[in-house]
């Protein structure tokens, strides 16, 4: 924020504290360049954010405007379209200080660190294992919700003025802490949740049985070993986020998919259901896995069982059980911080009693110069928190190196790291337009479409806040 003073409720609750009311009288008067040149003082990737933000912010304004925000992320998502269309670029730091930060994992929390690390002239190189940045907005989001070319662009930004990227490099496997701690003169761990475990059911270790973030990376990264195709007749457990999002990338590969959820259909968000209705995803409700079949070490079918919840505890209904044919299975499974990447290191570092890495309030750990921040330390949360993480341990970094943050680039607490489910877009439908699509298999082009500058601007218009710089 230009101020520190959060002046309206939608600006209090953003993650990364953008100048909402600034940015928004920008877009009023079609300043769409002033308008990004506001929104990347607090957020680099508006064009991502403006896609994958829960949209606090537009909860707070529904309740100010008769249950009708104005679609705040759907605008700044317009603005980071405008400024990818119009090649425009990040500020550049005014002067480069001869102090680097190494930075462990290129996924939200580190890319956002380095950005604003950079921004105060620090030297920075993001470490990461994968062959392209971006981490679970690479390899977790399907595209057809985060397209890869704004993605891409927007990282490529960053590298643009000065960040520095060393991909297929493995803390743990091809340097150690201590090497790379001695590199810099201060290190970031932000390497995110990496690992997820499958339900200990019977016949888990089947061909043909993976988490779904599992499946997801694995297909984001071309490593998925088992053909999908019109032929699969594949089963999806869960309703988070990411087993929604691998049940729609199924079927956009062809396959047949039934998803299996222990609540109830009616449970459900009415935008998820309308999307599994729509892409022809069928839900079987009440019900839950007991064990997965396979022949010749391939999974054939599941059986299952209803289920019945009383005060939202669930238990098995007698007799209820029934089978599944099916050749694909993915679990929904909490991600996880794969913490033996530290090697010896884990010896020395400090864990809480819940098994996380600990961290102060500046985001240090009890090893001189090592911060952590992110999923790596809270578990999952969704990528404008692991931003908002990153922006307030480079400030933290920042102060450690003994170098004042410039005036305006204030550090935010970050309110709220848990989960949140915002698998769709909670703007109101009918500002926000959506493809139409006969069939979704085959089809992995974007389903919402953005803004055109007369909507822009009419939509900005509806926003009776105002603040100027
Ligand atoms: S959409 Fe998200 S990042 Fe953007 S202003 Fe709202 S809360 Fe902040």
């Amino acid at each position: 924020m230009s101020d520190g003073n959060f002046t309206y409720p939608c600006e209090r609750v953003c993650p990364l504290g953008i100048d909402i009311a600034v940015f928004m009288e920008f877009v009023k008067n079609g300043a769409f360049g002033e308008a990004f040149g506001k929104i990347v003082l607090d957020n680099p990737f508006p064009a991502v954010v403006g896609r994958v933000c829960p949209a606090p912010c537009e909860r707070e304004c529904a309740s100010a405007n008769n249950g009708n925000p104005v679609p705040i992320r759907h605008l700044e998502r317009f603005v980071g379209d405008h400024a990818y269309s119009h090649g425009l670029l990040l500020p550049a730091p005014e002067n480069e200080l001869e102090i680097s930060v190494g930075i462990v994992g290129a996924g939200a929390t580190g890319l956002s660190a380095a950005y604003f690390l950079r921004r105060m002239g620090i030297q920075t190189t993001i470490y990461d294992s994968m062959p392209r940045p971006g981490g679970t907005m690479a390899y977790l989001i399907p595209s057809f919700l985060l397209p890869r070319d704004v993605l891409f662009y927007e990282i490529m930004r960053l590298e643009k003025i000065g960040v520095r990227f060393e991909d297929r490099v493995c803390l743990g496997k091809d340097f150690s802490l201590a090497e790379i701690r001695g590199k810099h003169d201060a290190v970031l761990l932000a390497a995110g949740c990496s690992k997820t475990e499958l339900p200990k059911i019977p016949g888990r270790k089947s061909a043909g049985v993976m988490t779904a973030a599992d499946f997801l990376r694995k297909y984001h990264s071309a490593a998925l070993d088992i053909k999908i195709s019109g032929a699969t007749e594949s089963v999806v457990v869960g309703e988070d986020r990411w087993a929604i999002f691998a049940a729609r990338l199924l079927r956009r590969l062809g396959a047949g998919v039934k998803i299996v959820i222990k609540n109830s259909a009616q449970s459900l968000p009415p935008q998820i259901r309308k999307v599994l209705a729509d892409e022809q995803i069928e839900i079987i409700d009440s019900a839950a896995v007991t064990t997965i079949f396979s022949q010749g070490g391939k999974v054939v079918g599941l059986r299952c069982v209803k289920m019945s919840s009383t005060e939202g505890a669930f238990s098995s209904v007698p007799d209820s059980g029934f089978e599944i044919e099916c050749d694909f299975v993915c679990f929904s499974a909490r991600r996880q911080p794969d913490y033996s990447i530290l090697g010896e290191a884990k010896d020395l570092l400090k864990f809480t009693p819940s098994g996380k890495l600990d961290v102060d309030s500046n985001f240090s750990t009890n090893i001189y110069g090592i911060f952590a921040a992110g999923e790596f330390v809270f578990g999952e949360m969704p990528v404008v928190y692991s931003m908002a993480q990153g922006k307030a341990a480079a400030i933290s970094i920042a102060q450690f190196l003994d170098i004042s943050p410039p005036a305006g680039m204030t550090r935010l607490a970050p309110f709220q790291y848990k989960s949140q489910n915002y698998t769709l877009s909670p703007a109101p439908q009918e500002t926000i337009l959506y493809r139409q699509i006969q069939s979704c298999v085959g089809d992995f082009g974007e389903i919402a479409l953005g803004f055109d500058e007369a909507t822009a601007v009419e939509q900005a218009r509806r926003c009776a806040c105002t603040k100027k710089e």
